[in-house]
């Protein structure tokens, strides 16, 4: 499989950048045309990372691909805190635990070699932590400890992940090549830089930020990127992160239910599982919440040239229980046609013209100004019941 992604990732049959339009700067066209449900393009991210309190407790994904690494039955078990249960139709399940690998050092586990040698050869050499992995005087310890302190769950971001575009281009034989991929990413002027920022680690995020830097200095300073640990580099470092990095989620469980619900069954049969799935939802909820998947962030390049609609004819997948992203039409989509996905959750997506507008605004620094925000201009600037709700509950 990893092979096959590895050749789709090439899709310059399907799409391509285009710049013409001056004020969204790039967008992403089509090259021919696509059907409802066609993938547009798939791409793997040129960094990822799980989160931190993810990982801490226990939500096992593999380093390089984050893939969940439990079985669902275990991932069951470990949601519900209950070892007694098990799972039907093992034969759903996706993980193959006999093809995780450790990496010999530092113990951190890869769901197969093919994962542990790309993370090897693209920055795990420089971040690797030997036996220290739990030693708390370690530098790198020292910068996740910190960045858990600032940053609790629901994590949208992980330190990690500018760890590992750092050491991505320390370790890299052409880093002029990987500086150019990142500076391909949506850039922010500087005072955009720290209302991203702010965003992201709260508002006296000034003091935690330098903090930072100074720890991600001692831990990984180098030359050639000498302009990404000065203050306003680190800021804008984060900025990038915030305003292009993109939620990545993997679970056992869900591959499980998606391969459920392709079994070839009898009706009486299908009802029975489909009863069965639902109370397995409830179940999990229950104990863990919404805290299900293993959650982290990545980047990617192809992806971040589409633009948001409010009424997107793309969306964003997630078809291999990793962080391979799979871009998908929604409708029919003809060839020079604008990709567009959307920036806001589905919940999100539904408020009013004035709520979307909202949290564009703060998260991704533009005024939208889609077919549908422009077919509802003349509604007057009201926020949605729910954000009016959320408002008064910031308030108390
Ligand atoms: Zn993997
Ligand atoms: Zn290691
Ligand atoms: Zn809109």
């Amino acid at each position: 499989m990893a092979a096959s992604v590895q050749q789709k990732h090439d899709c310059d049959d399907n799409v391509e950048i285009s710049f013409e339009n001056v004020k969204k700067g790039k967008s992403l066209i089509t090259k021919k045309n696509f059907n409802e449900g066609d993938v547009l393009f798939e791409e793997r991210p040129l960094v990822s990372s799980q989160f931190l309190w993810n990982e801490f407790y226990k939500y096992e994904a593999c380093e390089y691909c984050l893939c969940s690494l439990e079985t669902a039955e275990n991932q069951r078990r470990r949601l519900t805190e209950n070892p007694a249960l098990t799972l039907p139709h093992p034969e759903c399940d996706v993980t193959d635990p006999s093809t995780n690998v450790k990496c010999p050092q530092c113990q951190v586990t890869y769901c197969c070699p093919e994962c542990q040698k790309r993370a090897w050869e693209e920055y795990h050499q420089t971040l690797c932590m030997g036996s220290s992995r739990q030693d708390e005087n370690h530098p790198l310890y020292k910068l996740q400890e910190m960045w858990r302190n600032i940053h609790f769950p629901p994590e949208s971001c992980s330190i990690m992940l500018i760890a590992k575009m750092i050491a991505l281009v320390k370790q890299s034989k052409n880093k002029s090549a990987v500086l150019e991929k990142f500076s391909g990413f949506v850039k922010t002027t500087e005072n955009e830089d720290e209302a991203l920022v702010h965003k992201m680690m709260g508002e006296k995020f000034q003091e935690p930020l330098e903090m930072l830097r100074q720890q991600m200095t001692e831990t990984m300073y180098d030359d050639t990127i000498q302009h990404w640990f000065t203050p306003e580099g680190f800021c804008s470092l984060f900025a990038l992160v915030g305003r292009n990095g993109q939620g990545i989620g993997s679970s056992s469980i869900s591959a499980w239910v998606k391969n459920c619900e392709e079994l070839a069954l009898s009706d009486e049969k299908k009802e029975e599982l489909d009863l069965f799935i639902d109370q397995l939802y409830e179940e999990l909820e229950k104990v863990s919440g919404s805290f299900l998947d293993c959650e982290g962030s990545g980047l990617y390049s192809l992806q971040s040239t589409c633009n948001h609609s409010c009424l997107p004819n793309a969306e964003i997948t997630f078809p291999y229980n990793n962080n391979v992203m799979a871009v998908v039409a929604k409708e029919k989509i003809p060839s020079g046609q604008e990709i567009c996905i959307s920036y806001l959750s589905e919940c999100d997506l539904s408020r009013s013209r004035h709520s979307r507008q909202n949290i564009l605004k703060e998260n991704y620094l533009f005024t939208c100004d889609c077919p549908k925000c422009l077919s509802e201009a003349d509604e007057p600037d009201v926020t949605s019941d729910e954000e009016d709700e959320e408002e008064m509950d910031e308030d108390n």
